[in-house]
Order: C-alpha cells, then sequence, then structure tokens
C-alpha cells in the first residue's frame, strides 16, 4: 500500500487525489491518499505531491502549520515529490518574492507568473526525457524556471526554457500534469524510480 500525501493547504487538491490514484491504479498498486493540511501526516506518507494554487498562500501556510520542516525531512530521507507549478515555485530556491518562503529542494530559481504574463494558460506538447511520445502539457499562470543548479537534470523545454527539472527525488514542473489523464510525469517521479529502486 502506498501512502500518497497531497498538500491540500491550498491549490488543486482534487485533481491531484485524482491523478496519483489513476497513477497507481495503471500500476495495479493500492493507494492511500493522505490530505495534508497539518503537521504529524507528511512523515508516514511514502510519496507526496505538492499542488498548483497559489505558490504565497502555500508557502505561508506551510510555515505556519509547521509541514515546511517535515517536507525537507522527506527529501532529506530520499523520498520522492511532484511539485506542480505553484508547487515548483515553493519547491524552488528563489522565487524572487519575499513572499514566498521557498522550501529549497530543487536548485532552480523561478519567475512566479512569466508565462502567465504572456498568456494566461495554454497546452503545448512536450518531449519529456523517457517518453517515446510528447506529453500534453498544460500551463496556467506558469513560473518561468530562469536558473538551473548543477544538480537539476532539466527533464523537458518548451522554447529552450526548462519546465521539468529533477533534483534527487524531487520532481517539479511548471505545468499541471494532474490536469491531464496521462499519468507518466507520475510514473517518471514515483513509480518507475520505486520499481527501479525494487531492482537493485
Ligand atoms: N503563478 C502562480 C503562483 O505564483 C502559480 C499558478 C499555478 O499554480 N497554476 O503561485
Amino acid at each position: 500500500m502506498l501512502r500518497a500525501g497531497v498538500v491540500a493547504v491550498q491549490g488543486d487538491v482534487s485533481e491531484h487525489a485524482a491523478a496519483i490514484r489513476r497513477a497507481a491504479a495503471a500500476h495495479g498498486e493500492e493507494v492511500e491518499v493522505v490530505e495534508i493540511r497539518q503537521s504529524g501526516h507528511v512523515p508516514d506518507c511514502d510519496v507526496l505531491l505538492v499542488p498548483g494554487g497559489e505558490s504565497t498562500a502555500i508557502s505561508r501556510l506551510l510555515r505556519g502549520e509547521g509541514i515546511d520542516e517535515e517536507i525537507r525531512e522527506h527529501v532529506a530521507a530520499g523520498k520522492p515529490v511532484l511539485a506542480t507549478c505553484a508547487g515548483l515555485i515553493v519547491a524552488s530556491v528563489d522565487a524572487k518574492d519575499e513572499r514566498v518562503e521557498t522550501l529549497d529542494l530543487i536548485d532552480v530559481t523561478v519567475d512566479r507568473n512569466a508565462f502567465g504574463r504572456q498568456v494566461d494558460s495554454f497546452e503545448a506538447p512536450l518531449d519529456v526525457t523517457g517518453m517515446d511520445e510528447p506529453f500534453p502539457a498544460v500551463f496556467i499562470r506558469a513560473p518561468l524556471i530562469d536558473e538551473v543548479g548543477e544538480g537539476v537534470e532539466v527533464l523537458a523545454e518548451w522554447e529552450g526554457t526548462p519546465v521539468a527539472v529533477r533534483q534527487g527525488p524531487v520532481v517539479g514542473t511548471s505545468f499541471h500534469p494532474e490536469l491531464t489523464t496521462d499519468s507518466r510525469l507520475h510514473d517518471l517521479a514515483f513509480f518507475d524510480r520505486v520499481e527501479a529502486d525494487a531492482a537493485d
């Protein structure tokens, strides 16, 4: 049984819960989804999802509830995280906005609403490392990743800009894989990895 924590202080929580259920079912894996609004639950989770939404609100609430430290410990223990859009902003090392207290999980700096300034939302087929067919990526007021540290693997780019990155057990996307029925990003973040670990 996989215990998947969806950070539920703000954002598209139900979409993430549905997406991880779908992805787990495709792997024949039973999953229990835990919505995380308070401290004390993250330590019980095998994997975590940090949703899209409003990064200033998410970071403030994580801090206020003491969940931020638990997420850092989860990652330090090598357990996987998928952070999408506002989640990626929160997971970065610098969002260039003092209202966002970053978790410093992925060594990237982001510009919070950069894509959104050009066009509010769009869908684009993306070539993602390890995928044979393009991934249908939904961007909504998406952050721009503008600096990538050495330990960070870029998994996908859109028009020359990184939009999916991985550092250790953490995968971050500027777009919203939870808004499609395509589970390949979840496979990449969670299941392929679990299977790879099991094969070791
Ligand atoms: N730009 C938003 C923020 O700063 C994120 C948008 C999203 O998650 N769709 O939080």
